[in-house]
């Protein structure tokens, strides 16, 4: 067989790909350029670490589920002054994770708190973390299939797998037992092993209601808010805003 189909059979075998696509030009290159063997052998390794490098980030963030793109990059600070956008951009540097602390964004709907947790989980999957995005409501219903199936183990070890955990509009509906139950299961499992991001319209003094019991949401909000980062974000809503704008734009158009 010619080397070059041996060579790239080997390449397969050894699960290579960018070595194979990118060897030929390389090696023309390096021989114009009269680079040493190692520096070829070392310009391919780059590439190869590389590009599993950017499939493993995009694995991550597909993994993680996410509803929407939403970064921190298109995010307008000038619409919320009150919030500090340094210290959502130290966040974005994942430091909160190594000490498990937990994040809750409170405030009314359409300011941004959706946003904002998305937009630190996509940040935490490029920076290498595992990260799964649910609803509360998704949560409790995953959790309660789980059980159904008698997968409640294998669950709970999928989420303390991960780094961090987003649980996404908390006491928009009030939960029934069940569904509190499931998450207070969840917490205590979070608790000291995986960092969780909630974001909420309730203070937590109001968050009983949501999971009708006084005792079980005092160990939740216990374990919860150890350490944890609260970021309050008051303000008219940008969805509001945003429709509002287009709106008058689209008005003035039509005049
Ligand atoms: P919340 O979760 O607080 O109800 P969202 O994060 O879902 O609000 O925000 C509603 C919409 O407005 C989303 O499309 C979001 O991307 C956008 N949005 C909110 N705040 C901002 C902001 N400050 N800059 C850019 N877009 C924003
Ligand atoms: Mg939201």
């Amino acid at each position: 067989m010619k080397s070059d189909v041996l060579l790239e059979n080997y390449l397969k075998v050894l699960k290579l790909p960018a070595f194979l696509k990118e060897y030929q030009q390389t090696a023309r290159q390096c021989g114009e350029e009269n680079k040493a063997y190692e520096e070829f052998l070392l310009v391919l390794a780059e590439r190869e670490v590389a590009a599993r490098e950017q499939n493993a980030m995009a694995r991550r963030l597909r993994e993680a589920g996410f509803p929407t793109e939403k970064e921190l990059s298109n995010f307008d600070f000038t619409a919320v002054p009150k919030l500090n956008s340094k210290r959502i951009l130290d966040l974005a540097r994942c430091e909160y994770m190594e000490k498990t602390e937990n994040i809750v964004f409170v405030g009314s709907p359409g300011v941004g708190k959706t946003h904002l947790a998305i937009a630190l989980g996509r940040e935490a999957c490029r920076r290498g973390k595992r990260v799964k995005f649910f609803t509360a409501c998704g949560l409790a219903t995953a959790y309660a299939e789980a059980r159904a199936e008698r997968e409640a183990k294998r669950f709970e070890g999928h989420i303390r797998n991960r780094h961090l955990v987003v649980v996404d509009e908390l006491g928009y509906v009030p939960l029934g037992q069940g569904a509190s139950e499931n998450l207070f299961n969840f917490f205590s499992q979070c608790y000291e092993r995986t960092s969780v991001i909630v974001t909420t319209n309730l203070p937590f003094s109001e968050w009983p209601q949501v999971f009708g019991d006084e005792r079980m949401t005092g160990a939740l909000l216990d374990r919860l808010t150890h350490r944890v980062h609260v970021i309050e974000i008051d303000g008219n809503s940008y969805r509001l805003r945003d429709s509002l704008r287009r709106r008058e734009e689209g008005g003035k158009e039509n005049a």
